[in-house]
């Protein structure tokens, strides 16, 4: 992906960094185009790293920065979450521990609908927000930065088994579906991280790096 680098150095293993097993599924389907080998950081003994800041932004640049420091190979991060404004934008950068440690979608669910089950559906507007963060190396000067949203309406009880997190609780109206409900590919098709992976894509094109799709 080094646009000054011939084809015999250019990059062929792109480092995940992320710890979550279905988040990680879903991006391997969205970088496919790349033909790269999608290598997750913990196949390489990387840990998680910390998430200290207030923005979705700088936690996925921590999280990239992190992973390239630790495998010396180019990595890739996601730092996403659920937005809602009648809660003041939470759980936001907080969905993954919004019930505390140890993570656990089930209670962070159920704290969810405790905050929202006597709102109005009015006052039920929610988003995902994804950020993508790509960088060549640790240091990388120049990080390919991309964001999507994605929005719906809360449920105040769990409908499907898909997905991951908050799915269950985030209904489409015009699919009349929650995410949850929503086969995988069409998922990454419409979801704040399909989106933000197409800007990604669009970016590494823009640096004549690339990316079919
Ligand atoms: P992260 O791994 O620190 O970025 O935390 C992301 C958290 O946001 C997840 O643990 C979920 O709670 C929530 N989240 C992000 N994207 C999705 C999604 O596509 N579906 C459901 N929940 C999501």
């Amino acid at each position: 992906m080094n646009p000054d680098a011939d084809s015999s150095s250019a990059p062929t293993q792109l480092v995940l960094a992320s710890g979550n097993a279905k988040k990680i599924t879903e991006m391997r389907a969205l970088l496919m185009p790349l033909g790269l080998e999608i290598i997750p950081q913990a196949h390489l003994g990387v840990l998680e790293s910390e998430e200290p800041h207030p923005t979705f932004v700088e936690n996925a640049l921590t999280k990239a920065r992190h992973a390239a420091r630790a495998t010396g190979l180019p990595a890739i991060a996601d730092d996403s979450g659920l937005c809602v404004p009648a809660l003041g934008g939470a759980p936001g950068v907080h969905s993954a521990r919004y019930a505390g440690e140890p993570r656990s979608d089930a209670r962070n669910n159920a704290q969810l609908i405790a905050h929202i089950s006597q709102l109005a559906e009015t006052q039920r507007h929610a988003w995902y927000y994804c950020c993508l963060v790509l960088v060549h190396h640790a240091d990388d000067p120049c990080p390919l930065i991309a964001q999507g949203q994605w929005h719906g309406i809360l449920l105040t009880a769990p409908r499907g088994n898909g997905g991951f997190g908050y799915d269950p609780l985030f209904w489409l109206p015009e699919l009349e579906q929650s995410a949850a409900e929503l086969d995988p590919e069409f998922k990454n098709a419409i979801s704040h991280r399909g989106l933000a992976m197409r800007h990604l894509f669009e970016c590494l094109r823009s640096r004549g790096l690339k990316a079919e799709d």
